[in-house]
C-alpha cells in the first residue's frame, strides 16, 4: 500500500467512527470518499445520497452515472480521480448540509487534499462552491470561472443532481468539462 493510501485508510477508519455531529447516528455507512490516492483532479461534492449512504461509496448513484459519463466524454478515466463529498454522511432526506454540520467535517476533507495534493479541485454545486471557494458563490453565474488557491485552482461547475433536474444545464456543463480537461492536461506536463 502505497503512503497516500495508508494516510487515507487511517482517515477513513477515523471517519468510519465519527459521531462529531448528528448525521452520525442516522447513517448506514459513512461515504469518505473513492479514487486515486494522487490524482491530480479532485471533485468535491455536497454529502451522499441514498446510494451512497446504502454503498458507502461517493457518486455511485444515477448523478454519480452522469458524472462519469462527462469524465468519459471528456477523456478523463474516473480511475484517475478522487472524489468526495463537503460532508461524509447522509443528511435526512437528502436536505441540505447545514453550516454546522460542514464546520464539524470539514476536517475530514482538508485531511485528503492535504494527503492527495490535487493541483485542480472541482465543486460539484452551489453548497460546495460556498464553502470551499467563497459564501457568496452564485453558480449560474460563476460555473467555469477558475480561482487560484495557491498550490491549486479551483472551480465549480453544476452538481449532476442538478443536470438530471433540468438539462437545459447541460451544454454549459459539456463545456465546463472540456475546459477542466484541458487544464487537466496542461497542469500535468
Ligand atoms: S457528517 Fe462528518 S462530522 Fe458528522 S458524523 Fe459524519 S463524519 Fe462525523
Amino acid at each position: 500500500m502505497s503512503e497516500n493510501n495508508e494516510r487515507l485508510e487511517q482517515c477513513r477508519l477515523a471517519c468510519a467512527e465519527c459521531q462529531a455531529c448528528t448525521l452520525g447516528a442516522s447513517r448506514t455507512h459513512s461515504v469518505f470518499g473513492a479514487g486515486s490516492p494522487s490524482a491530480r483532479l479532485m471533485f468535491v461534492g455536497e454529502a451522499p445520497g441514498e446510494r451512497e449512504d446504502a454503498t458507502g461509496i461517493p457518486f455511485v448513484g444515477a448523478a454519480g452515472q452522469l458524472l462519469d459519463r462527462y469524465l468519459f466524454e471528456v477523456g478523463i478515466p474516473r480511475s484517475d480521480v478522487y472524489i468526495a463529498n463537503i460532508l461524509k454522511c447522509r443528511p435526512p432526506h437528502n436536505r441540505d448540509p447545514l453550516p454546522e454540520e460542514q464546520d464539524a467535517c470539514i476536517s475530514f476533507l482538508r485531511t485528503q487534499v492535504r494527503i492527495i495534493r490535487p493541483r485542480l479541485i472541482v465543486c460539484l454545486g452551489r453548497i460546495s462552491a460556498q464553502k470551499l471557494i467563497k459564501p457568496d458563490f452564485r453558480i449560474t453565474r460563476e460555473h467555469g470561472v477558475w480561482f487560484s488557491r495557491g498550490t491549486f485552482d479551483m472551480c465549480a461547475v453544476y452538481h449532476p443532481s442538478a443536470l438530471l433536474r433540468d438539462p437545459s444545464k447541460r451544454e454549459d456543463m459539456l463545456e465546463d468539462m472540456y475546459a477542466i480537461a484541458e487544464r487537466l492536461r496542461a497542469a500535468s506536463q
